[in-house]
């Protein structure tokens, strides 16, 4: 096999060719997609939108969603993140068909699970010149850096510089047999034919011209036995049979490389469509969306919460933070992609339904928090309030609060409103579960009067003579009662609702009172009075 390699280096490739422009109105049967991240930490929500792409582009189609875990990078792998994007994408409600947790007929889907099947592919790219053995350690591919760049130019390991390095084009025969047999370590590399465009048609971005001199020989195979992404993702999707590879546009630059690779094993006929997806950019439009950027403007980039195993920090998540999936789902569908309508709100079926990719934008998505927290209160709105209580209970039994669900579906119907994520739940309802514990001195020292105490006190009176007690009668009460004092209504009722609430804060005062009942009413004003 070794003999070969000098052949490899004097194949003369001198064709163009271009990839067919590819139908994309496709028959709905046969379309797979996969979703497929590397385990190198948590999901990012870019990494949730391409997994919602793909599993609505799925299931318009009726086609097949795939989770395939991209593990051959040893010394990317981070503990527990191929669990946490599994839960992040159950949590969203991604359902798969086929994967790592439900296997299926193409399984392994795990590729460290695979590593046996890439040897024989790099083999035949071997076999067919296509690649070469490089044993260039990391100090000769240092020093290249230095001396080859010539100060401006980045180094590439490819056309100019290949036979400057130490590998088996540059090096003859018997002496790469003889490192091989001493135990030199070696990777394998593409060999990237010379002067050549490649050409092919993304479903978002259109024709993409690549001239393959601006292409590097990258690393197929490295020295642990592992091959790298780019080898295993193209034999993995050939041989899964993926039809549409939806992926971020940061692999748009990789695709001419994994076009060529498909070339090379003559899988052309068989090839996926390619869509990459646009950025998700900042909130002013600067560069991509980094965790850096939701730490420092106060929003989560990941779906849950994340403990980085090595430094323990933890990294805040939309789920504790307190949106609801669908809220969340339907946030990431419309950014960067638009149903042509006013539409904001769409169910999961709705999503699917109206979802192509020919309205994916071919521009970055600025991310938009505040439009975020308004997709969940939105949703919020629509939750039903059995299920807004099932939110709510787990604190109220944390509190040791125990009192009749009915009373709290009430409580929840008069907050809601004010929900804008989940924690707001308990914030806006604390009120009608616990008496004030103080009483905000600065809306006191506005409100309080020298009459006030007297005329709480008067009111507290009347309104226990109050033998039906409900909206009607308070109301009457309240018109009487300022009426025959003449005092204004805020003389009343912002008093009161400090004593009853604490601060200034909550729903209207009347459908507190009515709601807390007239025993707890009047405790309330008793204790406020004395201790305020
Ligand atoms: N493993 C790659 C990633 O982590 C997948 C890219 C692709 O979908 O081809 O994003």
């Amino acid at each position: 096999m070794v003999q070969s390699y000098e052949i490899a280096y004097l194949t003369v490739y001198n064709l163009n060719f271009a990839f067919p422009k590819p139908n994309y109105r496709m028959e709905t049967s046969g379309i797979r997609v996969r979703f497929a991240p590397s385990p190198t930490g948590p999901l990012h929500l870019g990494g949730v939108r391409t997994a919602l792409y793909n599993y609505l582009f799925a299931r318009k189609l009726k086609g097949s969603f795939i989770l395939r875990i991209e593990d051959t990078d040893q010394n990317r792998f981070v503990p527990g993140a191929e669990d946490y994007i599994i839960k992040s994408l159950q949590w969203c409600g991604l359902e798969f068909d086929e994967g790592v947790t439900q296997g299926g007929p193409f399984a392994p889907y795990r590729q460290s699970e695979r590593s046996g099947i890439y040897k024989d592919y790099i083999n035949i790219l071997l076999e067919k010149n296509h690649a070469y053995l490089a044993f260039d350690t990391a100090a000769d591919l240092e020093d290249a850096r230095t001396k080859l760049s010539q100060g401006h130019d980045q180094f590439q390991y490819g056309i100019k510089t290949r036979m400057q390095m130490k590998n088996s084009l540059s090096m003859t025969a018997d002496e790469v047999k003889s490192r091989i047999e001493r135990g030199d370590r070696y990777v394998i590399r593409i060999l990237i034919p010379e002067n050549q465009m490649v050409v092919f048609h993304d479903l978002i971005r259109g024709e993409v011209n690549v001239h393959t001199d601006t292409l590097d020989d990258k690393v197929l195979f490295k020295s642990d036995g592992l091959p790298t992404y780019h080898l295993a993702n193209v034999v993995d999707d050939y041989l899964m049979k993926i039809s549409h590879v939806i992926r971020g546009e940061e692999w748009l630059p990789s695709a001419p490389m994994h076009l060529l690779l498909y070339r090379f094993f003559g899988w052309e006929d068989s090839m996926p469509q390619f869509a990459h997806l646009p950025l998700i950019l900042k909130p002013d439009g600067n560069g991509k969306l980094s965790k850096r950027d939701g730490d420092r403007l106060g929003f989560p980039v990941f779906p849950m919460e994340w403990e980085d195993p090595a430094t323990h920090e933890i990294s805040h998540g939309y789920r504790e933070d307190g949106y609801l999936p669908h809220a969340f789902i339907n946030m990431l569908a419309l950014l960067g992609w638009n149903p042509g309508t006013e539409q904001e709100i769409f169910s999961i079926k709705e999503l699917t339904k109206a979802f192509s990719l020919d309205r994916i934008n071919k521009s970055g998505a600025k991310f938009d928090p505040p439009k975020a927290k308004w997709f969940n209160h939105k949703y919020v709105q629509l939750t039903p309030d059995s299920e807004l209580f099932s939110y709510l209970e787990p604190t109220l039994q944390a509190k040791g609060i125990t009192v009749d669900p009915e009373y709290v579906f009430q409580v929840i119907a008069l907050i809601k409103e004010r929900v804008e994520l989940l924690p707001d739940l308990w914030k806006n309802s604390a009120l009608f579960f616990m008496a004030p514990e103080s009483y905000d001195q600065q809306v006191k020292q506005k409100i309080w009067q020298e009459g006030t105490a007297a005329l709480l006190q008067e009111f507290a009176s009347a309104v226990n003579t109050l033998d039906i007690f409900n909206k009607d009668t308070l109301h009457n009460l309240v018109q009487e009662f300022t009426a025959s004092k003449n005092v204004k209504m805020g003389q009343l009722m912002n008093p009161l609702r400090l004593l009853v609430v604490g601060s200034n804060q909550g729903p209207g005062m009347m459908d507190i009172a009515v709601l807390l009942g007239k025993k707890e009413l009047l405790a309330r004003i008793s204790t406020g009075l004395n201790k305020i």
